[in-house]
């Protein structure tokens, strides 16, 4: 039972939070009693703004900075501080037709992007994202990136997976623009340094719970925990951008940040909201064996190659072509062939070696210093004398949040695949617009969230005026997430948060992995849907609202266990093999039956899956549909 108590109470200032700046905000409290009669008591303070971000990553940024200068009140709510983004981790850099090493042309770039995807990727969206591109980078350039140079003093561009000159026919493009191999790290604090010159209200330190819906079907917000002090916040918008970042957590080992779970794509969900393509979940073929951290594709594009136990560079015999630079999922499939066959390498053959210790100390010091000391510190290896132990590691979720290339979420309603779910956009990790289709290719991420980051920004700008009236929220606006909230703060079950998820991501590991037939993913749904029923048995011990680690660890469960339920469901149907979704028994790619977005619905804690078709159109004559052929590297 919510009982209100006061409304209307003027909030002049506060500590941390900019509460004073939002155009209106009140106070009120609501009480809980629970079926003990147990009685809980929680602050809610309301704000309104134009629009709210959801995550200050790299998508999250440029979204509010965009807004920001159209004049929109905007805040950004955000779980970490800004610079800890799992953002600041990427290495190798991001990709743009630059030309600055050779002739190149954001056609060819769009290309080997549908092609990376196996034609699962809406053209209409790669065209916008590719040819945006050089625009974006020097945008980024001029915001004060600290690109590494030519020796004419151009952005210097070094050859990445997948990227190729003339439709494939050209050889290698060097078209992935880096800051050595800390591009994510100077991307990040580049954006948040833009960030901090307008006007954007932070929320640091706050996370966001659920999306406040209409009765009508738009969105109206989103209610956030104030982590601090244990208030609530129900940020009324007209204007909702998602950008959460990926959920790599839902796995065992993972170079994503302990903090990629997935929170937007399970607010979506609990929203009665699909998300698509989750099956598609991209290994990177070089984590560091054991510790999960990545080695950069970079240090294969500087010139590092793969080798087995046989000293054999074997990717000479996958893709004779591409090599050690063909696409990740190529890549991936082709080491895990290598251990199954019994040349993988060390004492139990379960892992293949990554030679970096022929190229030139220089180049090592000067494009791959980051990586350098991660091998040094995380695999104990002096990378200019020998080699890095490596192993595919989870690294990315090409499924998402399913937008337009606008930004915008849509959704299946009657006969339109394509309905714009009013007042809610996504953009970056988060979201699936869909530029990766089923594979993505490196260095198209951190590209992905400028673009379609500053897309949603102009999107709103077309269709919002700044300081326009809103809605009142619904009477019982937020409750049943408070009420949710208080739920899992007293859960007193017999299971710990922890081994829940260690589960979870046991089960996903062997489950959903490189390779997967009918059977492993049978048994991983029901293993999974089992892991999630054993979440009403989850214990927490702290019930207090301050710095409570043990309930925010608990909710980011939850929401790992939709991404992953969803995940486990969705390849499990899907009876082809394309991109990253590898089946053993489904060998070929299957376009007549399977060249369609996978949408998953979690209804009463169960999974539904619908289908929607895959854009093949692109937005005007400057270049034609590429249609789909094999794909060989
Ligand atoms: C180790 C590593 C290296 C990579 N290297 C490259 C590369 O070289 N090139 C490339 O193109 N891609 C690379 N990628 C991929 C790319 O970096 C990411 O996909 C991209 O940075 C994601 O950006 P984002 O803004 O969508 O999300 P993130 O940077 O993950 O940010 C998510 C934001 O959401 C916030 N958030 C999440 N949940 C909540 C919540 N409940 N409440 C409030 N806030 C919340 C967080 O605080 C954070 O600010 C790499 C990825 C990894 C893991």
């Amino acid at each position: 039972m919510w009982r209100c108590v006061s409304r209307g109470l003027r909030v002049s200032s506060s500590r941390r939070s900019p509460l004073n700046d939002s155009l209106r905000s009140h106070i009120s409290r609501f009480f809980s009693t629970d079926s003990t009669g147990g009685r809980s008591s929680y602050t809610v303070v309301d704000h309104t703004y134009d629009a709210v971000v959801v995550g200050a990553g790299g998508a999250g940024l440029r979204a509010a900075i965009g807004l920001s200068e159209h004049g929109f009140n905007t805040a950004c709510i955000t779980k970490l501080f800004p610079t800890r983004s799992h953002t600041v981790a990427a290495q190798g850099g991001i990709n743009a037709a630059l030309g600055n090493m050779s002739e190149d042309d954001w056609r060819w770039h769009m290309y080997d992007t549908v092609k990376g995807s196996d034609w699962l990727g809406d053209q209409d969206a790669i065209q916008y994202m590719c040819r945006e591109a050089p625009k974006a980078v020097i945008e980024l350039e001029n915001y004060g990136l600290p690109f590494s140079r030519t020796e004419d003093g151009r952005i210097y561009q070094r050859a990445f997976g997948g990227q190729s000159l003339n439709f494939g026919k050209g050889g290698q493009a060097y078209r992935c623009a880096c800051a050595a191999d800390r591009t994510g790290h100077a991307l990040l604090h580049t954006l948040y340094g833009q960030a901090m010159k307008h006007n954007t209200q932070f929320f640091v330190e706050y996370f966001a719970l659920d999306l406040i819906m209409n009765s009508d079907g738009s969105c109206q917000g989103v209610i956030a925990l104030n982590m601090e002090d244990g208030t609530l916040h129900r940020f009324r918008a007209a204007s909702t951008i998602l950008a959460t970042g990926g959920y790599g957590r839902a796995y065992f080992s993972a170079t994503s940040a302990h903090t990629c779970t997935g929170d937007g794509n399970a607010m979506v969900a609990r929203a009665g909201l699909p998300l698509e393509d989750l099956e598609f979940v991209q290994f990177h073929p070089t984590g560091i064996y054991g510790a999960g951290c990545l080695i950069t594709e970079g240090s294969r594009g500087e010139g590092g190659i793969l080798r087995n136990s046989e000293g054999e560079r074997f990717m000479e015999r996958y893709a004779p072509t591409a090599k050690d630079l063909a696409s990740r999922d190529v890549v991936s499939r082709s080491m895990t062939m290598e251990i199954r066959e019994g040349r993988g390498v060390g004492p139990l053959k379960d892992h293949i070696y990554l030679h970096l210790n022929h190229l030139p100390p220089e180049v090592l010091k000067e494009r791959l210093p980051g990586i350098s000391e991660t091998a040094a510190i995380f695999a104990g290896v002096d990378v200019t004398k020998e080699p890095i132990p490596v192993l595919p590691t989870v690294h990315y979720n090409m499924g998402g949040i399913p937008t337009n290339y606008h930004g915008e979420v849509v959704t299946i309603k009657g006969d339109d695949p394509d309905a714009v779910v009013p007042g809610l956009m996504a953009a970056g990790e988060a979201a699936c617009a869909s530029v990766h289709g089923a594979n993505r290719l490196g260095a198209n991420s951190l590209l992905d969230i400028v673009v379609f980051g500053r897309a949603c920004a102009n999107r709103v700008a077309e269709v919002q005026r700044p300081g326009e009236k809103q809605k009142p929220l619904e009477k019982d606006a937020g409750e049943k997430t408070i009420a949710w909230l208080d739920k899992i703060r007293n859960s007193n079950g017999s299971i710990p948060t922890s081994n829940i998820r260690l589960n979870m991501q046991r089960i996903m590991q062997n489950n959903a992995a490189v390779f997967r037939t009918q059977e492993t993913l049978e048994e991983g749904c029901q293993l999974i849907d089992k892991a999630s029923e054993s979440f009403h048995d989850v214990k927490l011990k702290d019930r207090s609202l301050i710095w409570n680690s043990d309930l925010i660890e608990t909710i980011e469960l939850e929401n790992l266990l939709i991404n992953a339920c969803i995940t486990m469901h969705s390849a499990e149907a899907r009876k082809e093999s394309r991109g990253a979704h590898a089946r053993e028994d489904f060998t070929k790619r299957d376009d007549e039956n399977w060249m369609k977005h996978t949408l998953g619905y979690w209804e009463n804690e169960k999974v539904r899956l619908d289908y929607r078709p895959v854009h093949m159109n692109t937005l005007d004559d400057e270049i034609e549909t590429f249609p789909p052929k094999a794909r060989v590297y």
